[in-house]
């Protein structure tokens, strides 16, 4: 039987791989589903980690979406039931979360590939969000069985030294999930604060914007929609 550990660099997977590594559990590979649209930090954490795993003699595989994330953004020809033909899926996400759908598959098809049935999938899921467990013989949760809640990842990722800092911000100190850049799955407390905190990323999500005319926030707000509420939430503070 063979123990892969699935990780996104995040702070859940980064504390299970860690915490397994720590109590050396089995541990034959660690796998990484790069969307090419993660934060920088997150590109970072996984460059020290590298160097963990090295020295450790675990083997590191990287799988890719087959084509890139923007490609089917933007450009991918996508038929739909009624028949017609438009550019792209536009922003993953919500109800729409096609990058998602591509990592879930392309990763159970290389495990299958490489191991048949002899492996098991060790996934960061912490001991807080139990609704995300589900039951499959090829998957463990070891954050769970440890009972290891979201603020115990954080605190124990943050006391190793790792902390996804970006313009001098530690990205968990304004978003909930550090996820690919432009999720649209973003909560309007997280967007607020990627607009005031993180103006490289948001002039990024503006630019992908003016490539779609699906609105960004629940088929709703475009991005430029959320930039004057929030310039008018300012005003309005400063006005009291
Ligand atoms: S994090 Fe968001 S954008 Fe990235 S694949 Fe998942 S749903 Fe899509």
């Amino acid at each position: 039987m063979k123990y892969i550990a699935s990780v996104s660099f995040g702070k859940d997977s980064l504390a299970m791989l860690l915490l397994l590594i720590e109590k050396k559990e089995p541990l034959d590979e660690v796998i990484f589903y790069d969307t090419g649209m993660e934060f920088q930090s997150i590109y970072e954490t996984r460059d020290r980690v590298l160097e963990l795993l090295k020295s450790k003699n675990i083997k590191y595989t990287e799988l890719k979406p087959k084509q890139p994330f923007e490609y089917t953004m933007f450009n991918k020809t996508v038929k739909h039931r009624n028949g017609t033909r438009s550019k792209g899926y536009s922003w993953c996400g919500g109800r729409c979360r096609w990058g998602t759908t591509e990592k879930n598959k392309t990763i159970s098809t290389y495990l299958k590939n490489n191991y048949g049935e002899s492996y098991r999938e060790l996934v960061g899921i912490a001991y807080d969000e139990p609704n995300r467990i589900k039951q499959d013989v090829h998957k463990l949760y070891p954050l769970y069985d440890l009972h290891f809640t979201e603020k115990d990842c954080l605190s124990y990722c943050y006391k190793r030294g790792f902390c996804w800092e970006e313009d001098g911000i530690r990205l968990y100190d304004i978003l909930d999930r550090v996820s690919c850049w432009c999720c649209a799955n973003k909560n309007l407390k997280e967007l607020r604060n990627y607009c005031k905190y993180l103006p490289t990323y948001w002039n990024k999500l503006k630019k992908f914007q003016r490539r779609t005319s699906r609105p960004f926030k629940n088929n709703k707000y475009t991005v430029f929609d959320l930039e004057e509420r929030f310039k008018q939430e300012l005003k309005g503070s400063e006005n009291k």
